[in-house]
C-alpha cells in the first residue's frame, strides 16, 4: 500500500516523500481517508505509531487552498498534554506543510507570552496549543475561537492524567459546535469514552495499536539490583555501549542524581523534568538528538510525547508507579518499524509494580540475570 492511494494532495505527497516514508503506518492507512472525509475519528494510538502525520497530514489538506486569515482567528485548534508534545506536533505541521501556504503556530506556558501574543494578533491556520496557555491567551483577548473548523486532541488520556479535564471543558464551551473532531489516545479507558461522548459525533473508531503489539516488538529485559547498586549498573552499561539511552528515573531529584554520577564516571548525560526550564529542557532534548550527549535522563511527565528517532535502548532506572506508563516508557524505542530494547533495574521493593506490568502487558519480562 501507498500514500499515493489516500486522498492526499500531490504537494502534500512530496513533503511525505521527502521525508523518504514510503508505506503509511497502520494509523495512517486508517485515519487519513477517514478524516478526508470529514468524519470525527477517536483512535486508539500511541507515540510511535505514526498517528502524527496520520492526522496533521489530512488536516493540512482541509486547510491548504486560499489562506483565510482573520486577526485573533485560528481554523484548526490542536490540543496537547505537553509543551514538548506541542513543539514535536508544531515541527511536523511545518515539515509536511512545507508546500502549503498554512500559517501554523504553537503556544505553551513557561516561556514569555509577548512573542505568541503577536504571532495570533495577524491570525493563523493550525494553532498547536497546551490548555493553560491558551486560556491565558484567550483571557488576554489573544484568540477568539469563532472560526474553529477543526479540533484536535493529542494524547487525551494524558491530558485527564495531567487533570487538563476542566481546562479541555472551558475551552469546548468556547468553539463552535459545528466543527470536526478527532481525538487521539493511547488507549480508551471508560473517561476516555466518557469525554469522547461529549466532544465526538459518531466518531469512526480506530485502534490499530492493542498496546501489545506495539510491547511485542521490543525486546525487553529486568535486571534484579540492589537500590544503591542501580547506579553502578546503569555506568557499566552505559560504558559499554555507544549507542544512545533514554534513562527512565520515577523522581525528578533521582533525574538530577543520575546525571551528576554519570558525568563523574566521564559520561555525557542531561536530564529533563518539570524543575528544569522550558529552555533548558529544549537544549537537553536537542543535545541528545544531536548526539552531544550519549544519556537523557527523563522523568515521566517531561518524557511524554517526546519523539527521537531510531532509539534502540530505553533504561527503566525504576519502574513507574502506574504500569500503563511503562508502555509509555518503552514505547520511546521501537518507533515505526524499529526493533528496540528495553531494560529494567528492579530491586526488591519493586516486586508488586513488576508484577503489575507484566499483568498488564500480559507477559513475564525475562530476567537478564538468570534469577527466576
Ligand atoms: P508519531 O507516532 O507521530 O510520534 O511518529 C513516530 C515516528 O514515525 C516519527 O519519527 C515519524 O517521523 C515517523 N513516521 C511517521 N510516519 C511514517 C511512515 N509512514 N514511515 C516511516 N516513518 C514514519
Amino acid at each position: 500500500m501507498s500514500f499515493t492511494t489516500l486522498g492526499l494532495s500531490d504537494s502534500l505527497l512530496r513533503a511525505v516523500a521527502k521525508e523518504g516514508y514510503t508505506t503509511p503506518t497502520p494509523i495512517q492507512l486508517q485515519a487519513i481517508p477517514a478524516i478526508l472525509k470529514g468524519a470525527d475519528v477517536m483512535a486508539a494510538a500511541q507515540t510511535g505509531t505514526g498517528k502524527t502525520a496520520g492526522f496533521v497530514l489530512p488536516l493540512l489538506q482541509h486547510l491548504s487552498g486560499e489562506s483565510r486569515l482573520k486577526p485573533c482567528r485560528a481554523r484548526a485548534l490542536i490540543l496537547t498534554p505537553t509543551r514538548e508534545l506541542a513543539a514535536q506536533v508544531h515541527e511536523s505541521i511545518k515539515t509536511y506543510g512545507q508546500n502549503e501556504q498554512i500559517k501554523s503556530a504553537v503556544v505553551f506556558g513557561g516561556v514569555n507570552i509577548n512573542p505568541q501574543l503577536k504571532t495570533l494578533s495577524r491570525g493563523v491556520d493550525v494553532l498547536v496549543a497546551t490548555p493553560g496557555r491558551l486560556l491565558d491567551l484567550y483571557q488576554q483577548n489573544a484568540i477568539r475561537f469563532h472560526n474553529i473548523e477543526v479540533l484536535v486532541l493529542d494524547e487525551a488520556d494524558r491530558m485527564l492524567d495531567m487533570g487538563f479535564i476542566r481546562d479541555i471543558r472551558k475551552i469546548l464551551k468556547l468553539i463552535p459546535e459545528k466543527r470536526q473532531n478527532l481525538m487521539f489516545s493511547a488507549t480508551f479507558s471508560q473517561e476516555i469514552r466518557k469525554l469522547a461522548g461529549t466532544i465526538c459525533r459518531n466518531p469512526i473508531e480506530i485502534d490499530v495499536a492493542p498496546r501489545n503489539s506495539t510491547v511485542e516488538k521490543i525486546s525487553q529485559g529486568v535486571y534484579w539490583v540492589e537500590k544503591e547498586n542501580k547506579a553502578a549498573l546503569l555506568t557499566e552499561l552505559v560504558s559499554n555501549t555507544s549507542e544512545q539511552i533514554l534513562v527512565f528515573s520515577r523522581t525528578k531529584h533521582g533525574a538530577n542524581k543520575l546525571v551528576k554520577q554519570l558525568s563523574k564516571s566521564g559520561l555525557s548525560a542531561a536530564a529533563i523534568h518539570g524543575n528544569k526550564s522550558q529552555a533548558q529542557r529544549t537544549k537537553a532534548l536537542q543535545d541528545f538528538k544531536d548526539d552531544k550527549v550519549q544519556v537523557l535522563v527523563a522523568t515521566d511527565i517531561a518524557a511524554r510525547g517526546i519523539d527521537i528517532d531510531m532509539l534502540s535502548l530505553v533504561v527503566n532506572f525504576d519502574l513507574p508507579h502506574v504500569p500503563a506508563d511503562y508502555v509509555h516508557r518503552i514505547g520511546r524505542t521501537g518507533r515505526a518499524g524499529e526493533s528496540g530494547q528495553a531494560i529494567s533495574f528492579v530491586s526488591q521493593d519493586e516486586m508488586k509494580q513488576l508484577k503489575a506490568i507484566e499483568r498488564l502487558i500480559k507477559r513475564k519480562i525475562k530476567r537478564l540475570d538468570g534469577a527466576e
